[in-house]
């Protein structure tokens, strides 16, 4: 079924509808969104509102809102706090697609620090709406060690990025991206990462719940940067709007140590940690 068409009822069920309308930048009080049990459709934006709020919010957003390059170092003590595009996930219940170990040139026969494991949906694209505009889902894919590092906490040893393109208009960028623990459970990452395909080859994977690859608590940190892999010229794209949750997922151990051992012990699929001068402003929703 195309989200595109999706009925009210089965959108409702979903729990995506109505609140999955197109609102307002930053309209969704944290307080509206649901405690607990189904995903809130709207990822909540900022409270705050009114000049003695704009007041007190603004000493914090000293850096830059021009695109920085990423990944970056997140301090969750020092965020700006001012309304945030409105995010809504339009994604279906179930998606299926195919899982590829990527092998880009010109390093072949051999994972290098550009290839990555891919998840890359068939049929229509699942969408989200970022401050109104329609961004499709274009690969879930998987970085290790992580990229995005919070200040005064280790590397999470796993990080996905569900990379999501405009679709219409200047090209632009949406990536959600959800640290991973190694865990003794087993999550719906675990359906990714557990058994990939060799290297150059893909396989398919079937009825997998996006909206289960994200953590429970929806609290993100949103800043304007750049992908953090190169296209054919050596360019790192910007600007990409990240939205990095504050929460970690979770993978099994046997998973997370199955997908890092893809690499030589010591390497990885990582772009090291970029210094920007200003720095972002780091937002927090
Ligand atoms: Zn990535």
């Amino acid at each position: 079924m195309s989200p595109r068409i999706l009925p009210l009822a089965v959108a409702a069920a979903l729990g995506l509808a109505p609140a999955a309308l197109p609102s307002v930048a930053g309209a969704v009080p944290a307080s509206a969104a649901p405690s607990g049990g189904a995903l809130p459709a709207a990822l909540p934006g900022a409270s705050e509102s009114g000049p003695a709020a704009t007041a007190r919010r603004k000493p914090a957003c000293k850096g830059t809102d021009q695109a920085v390059r990423s990944p970056v170092e997140i301090d969750r003590s020092a965020v700006c706090k001012r309304p945030v595009p409105a995010l809504v996930l339009h994604y279906p219940r179930h998606v299926d697609g195919q899982l590829v170990f990527q092998d880009k040139a010109p390093v072949g026969g051999h994972p290098s620090e550009h290839d990555d494991i891919r998840f890359v949906i068939a049929g229509p694209r699942p969408h989200i709406t970022f401050g109104g505009e329609r961004y499709t889902l274009n690969n879930v894919h998987f970085h290790g060690h992580a990229e995005h590092r919070f200040a005064g906490e280790r590397y999470a040893p796993v990080e996905a990025h569900l990379v999501h393109e405009k679709a219409t208009g200047e090209r632009g960028y949406v990536v959600l991206s959800v640290l991973l623990d190694a865990s003794p459970r087993r999550s719906e990452h675990d359906r990714l990462l557990a058994s990939p395909p060799p290297l150059g080859s893909a396989q398919q994977v079937r009825n997998i719940h996006l909206k289960d690859l994200l953590p429970k608590d929806r609290t993100t940190y949103r800043y304007t940067g750049s992908l953090t892999t190169p296209d054919e010229t050596g360019d790192y794209f910007r600007p990409v709007n990240w939205v990095v949750f504050g929460e970690h997922a979770e993978a099994s151990r046997a998973s997370v140590h199955g997908f890092r051992s893809l690499w030589p012990e010591g390497e990885g699929n990582v772009r090291e940690l970029q210094v920007n001068v200003p720095p972002p402003n780091i937002s927090v929703s």
